[in-house]
């Protein structure tokens, strides 16, 4: 579920999807025929306003996917939610009864109902997020080794460069303190609240992320952070969707992008699950093993992903997305809805896998997770110092590679060979996929819903492998062909 992007070729020619690079003649002597033969104008190339990082020209194909993203990515979280509370988890009796039933009367039945109550719930939920991201970072100070407070965003396609204040796992400490506290000591609200209300928060979150998109849209054409950074594609239903400001924000402090993707998305994951685990123990008398083992696994992906949050200004979303409907109602609906599918299907059936069981999965997901933090490391280690990384024992080997930037300067990068990135190219989304089929055989083999994380994981970051590959490929030409010839498969070694 991410934005096409845009590629200027060597020619200057716009090619649809990818960063707008300008590759580099690798006969040339990389550097100096490229910087000076690229006219400026007020620091921006001949190719017009600076565009990077998706696409301006909207095939229709490209128009489909959106259509698609906007009405009907709605409709998964809502027909996930009414098959578990109605239809045993079973997806297809719940699509039976819809298309048996098809009617206004009927839809309007079994759509969760809400109230004031829950709607001030849900907006506390949300405004307590929105206090603990302004607050000063503390934990830098006392935790050796954490990245947090004040830090750097990559460059922009306008060439900025964004102060991001990290301060995320505090917010989660700060949030699962108090959630433990209210459990085993003040009892202000019941443990297990997201579950009896799973339905109600649906709704109250699909209303915040449709009015967040509608205000970001209007923000990026009459009051935008960077008018420099923004896109406009022409459609109003690509721009609505895939979003026309690069790094909206209030003020200096609250970035739209980062609070939404961490805060209502991420540190909501482990507090549903925490709350499906609860709902177990108030109705069985017990919490499962599965249960145990879930929130286990994805608290690990959850306190890996504030651990390091300056990491992630560097990756695809930060660095690359806008921030429309895609982002907004992707962090706010899509991430604690659909993320949290194995958990609920649990809360339902509390599977027991027994030792055996529990110890192979935990292995596949610790293995799966090992090799994508060391994977993202890999990378990270390399590129602050090529020359002096050793990885595995060994220097690392890397391809020497440059590039023009839309504003037509050079610069000088390099592709790592060795280590996981000689191993395939995507090692980091195979680790991320073997520790998502984990979370999903905690729930058995008894339904496929839970199952459907899987299925979208690998949707997700198999169309992520060639958005990004057709980006390098327009960024670093033959230098990216020499590390596909070199380190021939993606995903799977020996098979793709
Ligand atoms: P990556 O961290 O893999 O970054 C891709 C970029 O790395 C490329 O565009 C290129 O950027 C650079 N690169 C590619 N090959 C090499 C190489 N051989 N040596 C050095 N640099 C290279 O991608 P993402 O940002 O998509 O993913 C970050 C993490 O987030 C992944 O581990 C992924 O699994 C995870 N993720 C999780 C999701 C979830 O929902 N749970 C969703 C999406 C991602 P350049 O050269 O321009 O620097």
């Amino acid at each position: 579920m991410h934005s096409s992007d845009t590629i200027v070729n060597g020619n200057g020619k716009v090619n649809g999807h990818g960063l707008r690079w300008r590759q580099n003649d690798s006969h040339s002597n990389g550097f100096t025929k490229e910087s000076n033969g690229v006219p400026r104008r007020n620091g921006k190339s001949h190719f017009g306003n600076t565009q990077w990082g998706r696409a301006w020209s909207v095939d229709f194909r490209t128009l489909l996917g959106c259509m698609f993203v906007l009405f009907g990515c709605p409709l998964f979280p809502m027909f996930f939610h009414i098959s578990c509370t109605r239809h045993d988890c079973s997806l297809l009796q719940t699509f039976t009864a819809v298309f048996d039933n098809l009617n206004v009367t009927t839809f309007l039945s079994v759509i969760p109902q809400i109230s004031v109550q829950t709607g001030i719930i849900y907006a506390s939920w949300v405004a307590w997020q929105v206090i603990l991201s302004l607050l000063p970072d503390v934990l830098h100070y006392v935790i050796p080794g954490y990245k947090g407070g004040w830090q750097k965003g990559a460059v922009t396609p306008a060439g900025n460069v964004d102060d991001y204040n990290i301060n995320g796992l505090q917010a989660w400490l700060l949030t699962h303190l108090l959630w433990f506290l209210n459990a085993f000591k003040w009892r202000i609200f019941s443990p297990s609240i997201v579950f009896h209300n799973m339905g109600a928060f649906m709704i109250f979150a699909n209303i915040f992320g449709y009015s967040l998109t509608v205000f970001s849209f209007v923000k990026g054409h009459l009051f935008p952070s960077c008018a420099d950074d923004c896109k406009f594609s022409g459609s109003f239903i690509y721009d609505f969707t895939m979003g026309i400001e690069f790094n909206p924000r209030i003020g200096k402090l609250f970035d739209f992008k980062l609070f939404c993707n961490g805060r209502p998305g991420i540190v909501c994951w482990t507090i549903i699950n925490l709350s499906f685990a609860w709902y177990q123990k108030e109705t069985y008398g017990f919490v499962s093993d599965s249960m145990i083992l879930l929130n286990m696994l994805q608290a690990i992906y959850v306190l890996d992903f504030f651990w390091n949050e300056a990491w992630y200004l560097k990756t695809i979303d930060i660095c690359h997305d806008h921030f429309g409907f895609y982002l907004a109602w992707g962090d706010f609906v899509w991430l604690p809805f659909m993320y949290t599918l194995q958990g609920l299907y649990l809360a339902y059936y509390p599977v027991q896998l027994g030792t055996v069981k529990c110890a192979l999965i935990l292995l596949l997901g610790l293995v799966g997770y090992f090799i994508f933090r060391s994977t993202n490391y890999q990378k990270d280690r390399f590129r602050a110092n090529p020359e002096g990384c050793v990885i595995w024992g060994k220097k690392a080997q890397y391809i020497k590679c440059s590039y023009v930037s839309a504003d037509g300067r050079c610069h000088q990068s390099s592709l790592l060979t060795s280590g996981w990135w000689g191993v395939a190219r995507h090692m980091n989304y195979t680790g991320d996929l073997m520790g998502s089929l984990a979370y999903c055989m905690c729930c058995g083999a008894g339904h496929i819903l839970p199952y459907f994380y899987m299925i979208y994981m690998t949707v997700l970051l198999v169309h992520r492998i060639y958005r990004d590959e057709h980006r390098c490929q327009a960024k670093y030409g033959e230098h990216w062909q020499k590390y596909v010839a070199k380190v021939s498969y993606r995903l799977v070694p020996g098979l793709y």
